[in-house]
């Protein structure tokens, strides 16, 4: 029967395909694909984890004292029979040889097949006997954590779905529905098979979703029970202009849908058409039209949409993921110098690292601090650990004998941590010169998130050749909304007065001091807002490399002389969403 799930749209687009669930459990569980060749390796490590739990309840069973409660010894007998169970045994070998999953994901993936099947037992003992399902799968994952496969180099080809009797093409796109994927995550899955992403929870500036965006391919989050109402293999669509959902659609929706889907197409086909104009106003007024990275293999996407620089290079996906195996400067060094090639002598403005809050450095170590998004994030971190943060700012510096670097901070919000931070960039110079090792010039810019940045842009303006406002985190502090929280996402409003006048008044001082002012938070690459930031005199643009040629459209077709009047009525207005609405 169809039906449909909401959440909020975060990517644009039209997928149609069939679910694959990652389903969450209380390990932290790696999903990824195995090359073919890994397959009898990946049945060895399912053996080797399942025989050590089998020996180690073993144990526990002959050395259990004789008084210990009956049920004990009988819950042990249940955990047995459940581990030695050929049939499920065989349907867990089954997903990682004919989906190429890894064990854990083979794993959780027959784990909430079965206990979809308790949920729905009449007799309660049986029923409750999903909880003892749950410890077995979770004691054989863990003995799988420390014994994982490396991860497929490149994407495997679409699993062969009809070696599960599903369907009969092996080319049906498929749609990963989750309840939660972190940005980790999101990079291991970014070069799949995937043709689009939901999720139970997150906000529309949710690292995840900004991942998710830079994939280009349609999402949705904040879909709540998503991940618990569609079945693996459902037929899905996944409507990201709308932010929704449909699941099991009738054949008279997915004919409507294919042909959204087809016009969405032909017009990114005319979009293209744009990429070498001029982002130029109808008053002629020139605009820069700058990327955000991840990687350093992203700049072929940036060339591709026409962009004359990075604007922002998120340097933490560098440090992510790694299990605290950081890396060294001469990584570093190497990734900021290919993202400086790739860019073919435009400019690349890389960020030091924003680890913290949503993008913690280990997801299997995620942040537990009682408020993350206001505690050691960025530029906190980086001064909380010197040492790491000389790495890459030596490694910046070095790098920036190859091209133009602009070094950008994240986070700032102090006197003294400006303070600090320029001398720590001051001492990275002097070691690379006693160590006499080449580098370059840098530009320094501050990012504008927190406001009381916004309140200070004197001290600000004083210290750094530009600025960037990270409008994402700028609306989070300012209205006291988390942005990954989907719970409290309609009250995220990037029209907020108060949002606004911030803005409008670090692009008016950064335009009286002379200094450069862009903006490089998901506002600049939404198109409802281009006209009204080109009316608060906004100049400078950095977005995902899929959103810039739609803004560059709404460039072409604006006269700011017009704007920068109707800008000030909408600053003005106490329900500026009215005034861009009307
Ligand atoms: C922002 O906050 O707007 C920004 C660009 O930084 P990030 O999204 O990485 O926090
Ligand atoms: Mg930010």
């Amino acid at each position: 029967m169809t039906f449909a799930i909401h959440g909020l749209p975060v990517a644009r687009g039209i997928a149609i395909g069939r679910a694959v669930l990652v389903a969450s459990s209380r390990v932290d569980v790696a999903h990824y694909f195995i090359e073919a060749a890994q397959i009898p390796s990946e049945f060895e490590r399912l053996r080797v984890a399942r025989d050590a739990v089998i020996e180690e309840l073993q144990r526990l069973q002959a050395t259990m004292p004789r008084d210990a409660p009956p049920e004990l010894a009988a819950m042990l007998d249940v955990h047995l029979m459940l581990l030695e169970d050929e049939s499920m045994a065989y349907e867990i070998r089954r997903w990682i040889k004919e989906r190429l999953y890894n064990a854990e994901w083979a794993l959780t993936s027959q784990l909430e097949v079965l206990v979809r099947q308790f949920d729905e037992m009449e007799d309660e003992y049986l029923r409750e006997r999903k909880a003892d399902l749950e410890q077995v799968v979770e004691r054989v994952l863990r003995h799988l954590k420390g014994a994982a496969t490396p991860m497929a180099a490149a994407p495997p080809r679409a699993p062969r779905q009809h070696d599960l009797g599903l369907h009969d093409t092996q080319d049906v796109p498929l749609v990963l529905v989750a309840h939660d994927l972190s940005p980790a995550d999101m990079l291991q899955f970014r070069k799949s098979v995937f043709a689009g992403f939901v999720t139970d929870v997150g906000g529309k500036t949710s690292h995840t979703a900004i991942v998710a965006r830079s994939m280009d391919i349609p999402a949705v989050v904040g879909a709540r029970s998503a991940s618990q109402l569609v079945r693996q293999d459902d037929w899905v669509i996944i409507d990201g202009d709308a932010g929704v959902m449909i699941v099991d659609p009738s054949p008279i929706i997915l004919a409507e849908y294919g042909y959204k889907q087809r016009q969405g197409e032909l017009e990114r086909g005319r979009l293209v058409r744009l990429k070498s104009t001029p982002a130029v106003t109808l008053d002629g007024q020139k605009i820069e039209l700058l990327a955000n990275i991840e990687q350093p293999g992203d700049t072929a996407a940036a060339l591709a949409a026409g962009a004359v620089g990075v604007g922002l290079f998120r340097s933490e996906f560098l440090f992510m993921g790694r299990e605290g195996k950081l890396p060294d400067e001469d990584e570093q060094y190497t990734a900021y110098r290919a993202a400086l090639e790739g860019m073919q002598g435009l400019p690349v403005t890389i960020r030091t690292t924003d680890i913290g809050a949503d993008k913690p450095l280990d997801d299997r170590r995620p942040d537990t601090h009682l408020n993350p998004a206001l505690g050691l994030r960025a530029i906190r971190w980086s001064l909380s650990e010197p040492a790491m943060f000389l790495t890459q700012l030596r490694a910046i510096l070095r790098a920036a004998a190859h091209g133009r670097v602009h070094l950008l901070i994240p986070m700032l919000a102090h006197a003294g941590e400006i303070r600090q931070t320029l001398e720590l960039i001051g001492k990275a110079r002097s070691q690379l010169d006693e160590r006499g090792q080449v580098h370059g010039q840098v530009s320094l810019g501050a990012m504008i998130e927190i406001p009381a940045a916004a309140l200070s842009l004197r001290l600000f303006l004083k210290h750094f050749d530009f600025l960037s406002i990270g409008t994402n985190d700028l609306i989070q502090y300012t209205l006291a909304i988390d942005r990954a929280d989907e719970s409290v996402a309609h009250l995220y409003d990037q029209l907020h007065p108060a949002v606004l006048r911030l803005l409008a008044d670090t692009i008016a001082e950064g335009a009286r001091r002379g200094k450069p002012v862009s903006v490089c938070g998901e506002m600049a690459g939404d198109t409802s807002v281009t006209r009204l930031l080109l009316g608060l005199g906004l100049r400078s643009f950095s977005m995902h490399p899929s959103q810039l040629l739609a803004v560059k459209q709404e460039i072409l077709r604006a006269d700011t002389a017009k704007l920068a009047a109707w800008a000030r009525a909408v600053l003005e207005s106490d329900e500026p969403a009215e005034l861009l609405l009307g």
